[in-house]
Protein backbone atom coordinates (compact mmCIF):
# COMPACT_ATOMS: atom_id res chain seq x y z
CA UNK A 1 0.00 0.00 0.00
CA UNK A 2 1.51 3.59 -1.03
CA UNK A 3 0.94 5.86 1.71
CA UNK A 4 3.01 8.73 -0.21
CA UNK A 5 3.65 10.17 -3.00
CA UNK A 6 7.48 10.39 -3.97
CA UNK A 7 9.46 11.92 -6.75
CA UNK A 8 13.41 11.88 -7.36
CA UNK A 9 15.81 10.56 -10.41
CA UNK A 10 15.88 6.93 -10.64
CA UNK A 11 13.53 6.08 -7.84
CA UNK A 12 12.60 2.47 -7.42
CA UNK A 13 10.28 0.24 -5.09
CA UNK A 14 13.46 -0.18 -3.01
CA UNK A 15 14.26 3.62 -2.68
CA UNK A 16 10.86 4.45 -2.04
CA UNK A 17 10.39 1.65 0.72
CA UNK A 18 13.39 3.31 2.55
CA UNK A 19 12.07 6.52 1.97
CA UNK A 20 9.02 5.35 3.96
CA UNK A 21 10.78 4.31 6.29
CA UNK A 22 12.77 7.23 7.14
CA UNK A 23 9.67 9.37 7.33
CA UNK A 24 8.12 6.63 9.75
CA UNK A 25 11.62 6.97 11.85
CA UNK A 26 11.29 11.17 11.32
CA UNK A 27 8.06 10.71 12.87
CA UNK A 28 9.28 8.60 16.11
CA UNK A 29 12.44 10.65 16.42
CA UNK A 30 10.25 13.75 16.62
CA UNK A 31 8.19 11.72 19.19
CA UNK A 32 10.75 10.96 21.56
CA UNK A 33 13.04 13.89 21.46
CA UNK A 34 9.69 16.18 22.51
CA UNK A 35 8.47 13.63 24.88
CA UNK A 36 9.70 15.56 27.66
CA UNK A 37 7.24 18.67 26.84
CA UNK A 38 4.47 16.46 25.53
CA UNK A 39 1.54 15.83 27.72
CA UNK A 40 -1.68 14.11 28.05
CA UNK A 41 -4.60 15.52 26.49
CA UNK A 42 -7.65 16.39 28.35
CA UNK A 43 -10.53 14.45 27.99
CA UNK A 44 -11.58 18.13 26.35
CA UNK A 45 -9.18 17.64 23.89
CA UNK A 46 -9.74 14.20 23.45
CA UNK A 47 -13.41 15.41 22.06
CA UNK A 48 -12.13 18.72 20.59
CA UNK A 49 -9.91 15.77 18.02
CA UNK A 50 -12.97 13.41 17.46
CA UNK A 51 -15.07 16.28 16.15
CA UNK A 52 -12.09 18.47 14.17
CA UNK A 53 -11.63 14.19 12.62
CA UNK A 54 -15.38 14.20 11.87
CA UNK A 55 -16.31 17.76 10.72
CA UNK A 56 -12.92 17.48 8.38
CA UNK A 57 -14.31 14.00 7.47
CA UNK A 58 -17.12 15.89 6.20
CA UNK A 59 -15.67 18.15 4.29
CA UNK A 60 -13.49 16.02 2.07
CA UNK A 61 -16.07 14.10 1.59
CA UNK A 62 -18.21 16.89 -0.01
CA UNK A 63 -15.24 18.06 -2.13
CA UNK A 64 -15.31 14.20 -3.35
CA UNK A 65 -11.80 13.50 -2.21
CA UNK A 66 -10.07 10.45 -0.87
CA UNK A 67 -8.51 11.13 2.88
CA UNK A 68 -4.35 10.33 3.11
CA UNK A 69 -3.93 7.00 4.40
CA UNK A 70 -1.10 8.01 5.93
CA UNK A 71 -1.28 9.04 9.50
CA UNK A 72 -0.08 11.62 11.55
CA UNK A 73 0.34 12.30 15.24
CA UNK A 74 -1.07 14.81 17.45
CA UNK A 75 0.56 15.84 20.55
CA UNK A 76 0.00 18.55 23.43
CA UNK A 77 2.28 20.95 24.37
CA UNK A 78 2.18 22.48 27.92
CA UNK A 79 4.24 25.60 26.86
CA UNK A 80 1.42 27.91 26.73
CA UNK A 81 1.75 29.88 23.73
CA UNK A 82 -2.14 28.98 21.86
CA UNK A 83 0.00 27.87 18.56
CA UNK A 84 -0.56 24.80 16.73
CA UNK A 85 2.15 23.53 14.11
CA UNK A 86 2.05 20.68 12.13
CA UNK A 87 5.85 19.05 10.48
CA UNK A 88 5.25 17.26 7.25
CA UNK A 89 8.57 15.58 7.32
CA UNK A 90 7.70 13.86 10.56
CA UNK A 91 3.26 14.06 10.52
CA UNK A 92 3.56 15.26 13.69
CA UNK A 93 0.31 17.84 14.50
CA UNK A 94 1.66 20.12 18.00
CA UNK A 95 -0.97 21.72 19.85
CA UNK A 96 0.36 23.85 22.38
CA UNK A 97 -2.03 25.49 25.09
CA UNK A 98 -1.66 24.80 28.92
CA UNK A 99 -3.22 22.19 30.79
CA UNK A 100 -6.90 23.15 32.65
CA UNK A 101 -8.80 20.81 34.05
CA UNK A 102 -12.15 21.75 32.26
CA UNK A 103 -15.55 20.29 33.64
CA UNK A 104 -17.75 20.84 30.63
CA UNK A 105 -17.81 18.08 28.23
CA UNK A 106 -20.87 19.00 25.89
CA UNK A 107 -18.98 19.68 22.73
CA UNK A 108 -21.46 21.64 21.60
CA UNK A 109 -21.78 23.76 24.50
CA UNK A 110 -17.98 23.76 23.65
CA UNK A 111 -18.13 24.34 20.39
CA UNK A 112 -20.50 27.60 21.17
CA UNK A 113 -17.83 28.90 23.50
CA UNK A 114 -15.41 28.69 21.22
CA UNK A 115 -17.54 30.44 18.58
CA UNK A 116 -18.71 32.76 20.63
CA UNK A 117 -15.47 33.22 22.33
CA UNK A 118 -17.34 33.70 25.76
CA UNK A 119 -14.44 33.04 27.85
CA UNK A 120 -11.23 35.10 25.66
CA UNK A 121 -8.94 34.45 28.58
CA UNK A 122 -8.99 30.99 27.78
CA UNK A 123 -6.49 29.54 26.03
CA UNK A 124 -8.16 26.83 25.24
CA UNK A 125 -11.06 28.40 23.54
CA UNK A 126 -9.24 28.61 20.20
CA UNK A 127 -8.21 24.67 20.34
CA UNK A 128 -11.01 23.64 18.33
CA UNK A 129 -10.01 26.33 15.22
CA UNK A 130 -6.10 24.98 15.57
CA UNK A 131 -6.74 21.83 15.61
CA UNK A 132 -8.61 22.11 12.94
CA UNK A 133 -6.31 23.68 11.10
CA UNK A 134 -3.24 21.51 11.35
CA UNK A 135 -5.53 18.38 10.91
CA UNK A 136 -6.36 20.17 7.19
CA UNK A 137 -2.39 20.30 6.72
CA UNK A 138 -1.61 17.39 7.71
CA UNK A 139 -4.50 15.31 5.40
CA UNK A 140 -3.71 18.01 2.42
CA UNK A 141 -1.84 16.62 -0.56
CA UNK A 142 1.95 15.69 0.36
CA UNK A 143 4.73 14.73 -1.75
CA UNK A 144 8.23 13.62 -0.85
CA UNK A 145 11.75 13.98 -2.94
CA UNK A 146 14.34 11.74 -2.45
CA UNK A 147 17.80 12.86 -3.32
CA UNK A 148 21.08 10.96 -2.32
CA UNK A 149 19.44 8.48 0.11
CA UNK A 150 17.82 11.45 1.85
CA UNK A 151 13.85 12.49 2.03
CA UNK A 152 12.28 15.50 2.25
CA UNK A 153 9.24 17.36 2.06
CA UNK A 154 8.53 18.55 -1.63
CA UNK A 155 4.89 19.37 -1.43
CA UNK A 156 1.89 20.08 1.45
CA UNK A 157 -0.88 21.12 -0.13
CA UNK A 158 0.45 24.22 -2.17
CA UNK A 159 3.42 24.79 -0.20
CA UNK A 160 6.44 23.98 -2.76
CA UNK A 161 10.13 23.40 -1.62
CA UNK A 162 13.61 23.46 -3.38
CA UNK A 163 16.83 23.75 -3.05
CA UNK A 164 16.06 27.58 -3.89
CA UNK A 165 13.54 28.19 -1.02
CA UNK A 166 9.63 27.80 0.13
CA UNK A 167 6.96 28.37 -2.60
CA UNK A 168 3.08 29.64 -2.42
CA UNK A 169 3.57 29.63 1.54
CA UNK A 170 1.12 32.53 2.15
CA UNK A 171 -1.27 31.00 -0.43
CA UNK A 172 -1.56 27.38 1.64
CA UNK A 173 -2.11 29.28 4.66
CA UNK A 174 -4.97 31.64 3.28
CA UNK A 175 -6.20 27.95 1.42
CA UNK A 176 -6.08 26.02 4.57
CA UNK A 177 -7.35 28.87 6.86
CA UNK A 178 -10.65 29.53 4.24
CA UNK A 179 -11.55 26.01 4.59
CA UNK A 180 -11.41 26.11 8.61
CA UNK A 181 -13.94 28.76 8.37
CA UNK A 182 -16.02 27.21 5.87
CA UNK A 183 -16.16 24.46 8.39
CA UNK A 184 -16.74 26.44 11.33
CA UNK A 185 -19.63 28.72 9.52
CA UNK A 186 -20.86 24.94 8.76
CA UNK A 187 -20.86 23.92 11.94
CA UNK A 188 -22.39 26.87 13.20
CA UNK A 189 -26.02 26.44 10.93
CA UNK A 190 -26.45 23.95 14.19
CA UNK A 191 -25.66 27.03 16.73
CA UNK A 192 -26.16 30.01 14.91
CA UNK A 193 -23.88 33.14 16.39
CA UNK A 194 -22.40 35.91 14.81
CA UNK A 195 -18.80 34.58 13.04
CA UNK A 196 -17.73 37.83 12.29
CA UNK A 197 -15.60 38.03 16.19
CA UNK A 198 -14.18 34.73 14.90
CA UNK A 199 -10.57 35.90 14.47
CA UNK A 200 -8.02 34.75 11.88
CA UNK A 201 -4.54 35.62 11.51
CA UNK A 202 -4.17 35.44 7.81
CA UNK A 203 -6.82 38.55 6.79
CA UNK A 204 -4.39 39.48 4.05
CA UNK A 205 -3.99 36.22 2.59
CA UNK A 206 -7.81 35.47 3.00
CA UNK A 207 -8.30 38.55 0.91
CA UNK A 208 -5.72 37.64 -1.76
CA UNK A 209 -7.41 34.70 -2.60
CA UNK A 210 -11.39 35.83 -2.20
CA UNK A 211 -10.11 38.20 -5.18
CA UNK A 212 -8.52 36.01 -7.06
CA UNK A 213 -11.85 33.41 -6.87
CA UNK A 214 -14.07 36.33 -7.27
CA UNK A 215 -12.55 37.15 -10.48
CA UNK A 216 -11.98 33.82 -11.94
CA UNK A 217 -15.66 33.26 -11.09
CA UNK A 218 -17.06 36.17 -13.29
CA UNK A 219 -14.86 36.03 -15.76
CA UNK A 220 -16.35 32.12 -16.17
CA UNK A 221 -19.17 33.01 -15.27
CA UNK A 222 -19.78 30.71 -11.88
CA UNK A 223 -20.35 30.74 -8.83
CA UNK A 224 -17.35 31.88 -6.97
CA UNK A 225 -18.51 28.80 -4.44
CA UNK A 226 -17.72 26.47 -7.79
CA UNK A 227 -14.64 27.82 -8.23
CA UNK A 228 -13.51 28.06 -4.65
CA UNK A 229 -13.96 24.19 -4.51
CA UNK A 230 -11.54 23.79 -7.31
CA UNK A 231 -8.81 25.87 -5.07
CA UNK A 232 -9.97 23.45 -2.47
CA UNK A 233 -10.01 20.07 -3.78
CA UNK A 234 -6.58 20.90 -5.43
CA UNK A 235 -5.08 21.79 -1.89
CA UNK A 236 -6.24 17.93 -0.77
CA UNK A 237 -5.53 15.82 -4.48
CA UNK A 238 -2.48 18.02 -5.82
CA UNK A 239 -4.62 19.42 -8.93
CA UNK A 240 -2.94 22.28 -9.91
CA UNK A 241 -4.15 22.68 -13.13
CA UNK A 242 -6.23 25.67 -12.31
CA UNK A 243 -3.44 27.40 -10.79
CA UNK A 244 -3.42 28.52 -14.87
CA UNK A 245 -6.39 30.93 -14.49
CA UNK A 246 -4.44 32.84 -12.17
CA UNK A 247 -2.22 34.04 -14.80
CA UNK A 248 -4.71 34.23 -17.49
CA UNK A 249 -7.09 36.28 -15.19
CA UNK A 250 -4.34 38.46 -13.69
CA UNK A 251 -1.50 38.53 -16.56
CA UNK A 252 1.90 36.82 -16.91
CA UNK A 253 3.68 36.74 -13.87
CA UNK A 254 1.40 36.52 -11.53
CA UNK A 255 1.57 32.95 -10.59
CA UNK A 256 5.67 34.28 -9.52
CA UNK A 257 3.93 37.39 -7.49
CA UNK A 258 1.33 34.85 -5.62
CA UNK A 259 4.33 32.52 -4.85
CA UNK A 260 6.09 34.67 -3.07
CA UNK A 261 3.61 35.60 -0.54
CA UNK A 262 4.64 34.37 2.46
CA UNK A 263 3.05 33.77 5.89
CA UNK A 264 3.71 36.57 7.48
CA UNK A 265 0.14 37.26 9.05
CA UNK A 266 1.20 41.75 9.15
CA UNK A 267 1.11 43.64 6.12
CA UNK A 268 4.40 44.33 7.63
CA UNK A 269 6.22 42.20 4.63
CA UNK A 270 7.10 44.25 1.61
CA UNK A 271 6.09 41.13 -0.62
CA UNK A 272 2.97 40.41 1.13
CA UNK A 273 2.01 44.06 0.84
CA UNK A 274 2.62 44.36 -3.12
CA UNK A 275 1.23 40.84 -3.76
CA UNK A 276 -2.33 42.18 -1.96
CA UNK A 277 -2.20 45.30 -4.11
CA UNK A 278 -1.68 43.42 -7.22
CA UNK A 279 -4.26 41.30 -6.65
CA UNK A 280 -6.61 44.27 -5.93
CA UNK A 281 -5.77 46.72 -8.12
CA UNK A 282 -7.52 46.62 -11.83
CA UNK A 283 -4.23 49.39 -12.78
CA UNK A 284 -2.53 47.56 -15.66
CA UNK A 285 0.31 50.18 -14.53
CA UNK A 286 0.42 49.26 -10.67
CA UNK A 287 0.63 45.65 -12.09
CA UNK A 288 3.36 46.25 -14.44
CA UNK A 289 5.68 47.99 -11.97
CA UNK A 290 4.55 45.19 -9.15
CA UNK A 291 5.71 42.64 -11.70
CA UNK A 292 8.86 44.68 -12.55
CA UNK A 293 9.99 44.71 -8.83
CA UNK A 294 9.91 41.30 -8.33
CA UNK A 295 11.71 40.32 -11.75
CA UNK A 296 14.59 42.45 -10.23
CA UNK A 297 15.14 40.38 -7.24
ZN1 LIG B 1 -1.04 26.68 9.05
Amino acid sequence: MEQNNFTGKNINENSINNAQKKLDNAQEHQAIENSNSYREPTEHEVLLISKSKEVVRKELSRLGVEARLDEYKIKFLDKNKGTGSYNSDSRIIEIDSKYKPDTILNTKYYLFRILSKLNPESKTISNFKTIIHEMIHAKSFHKYKIENNEVSSYRNGYLTKNDKGAYFRGLNEAITEKTVLDILNDENKKIKINLNILETKYRVELKIIENIVKKIAKKEGKEEKEIWDIFKEGHFSGNMMHLRKIEENFGEGSLRILAKMGSNEKLTSKENLLCYIYFSTNSIFIKKTILNKFKNE
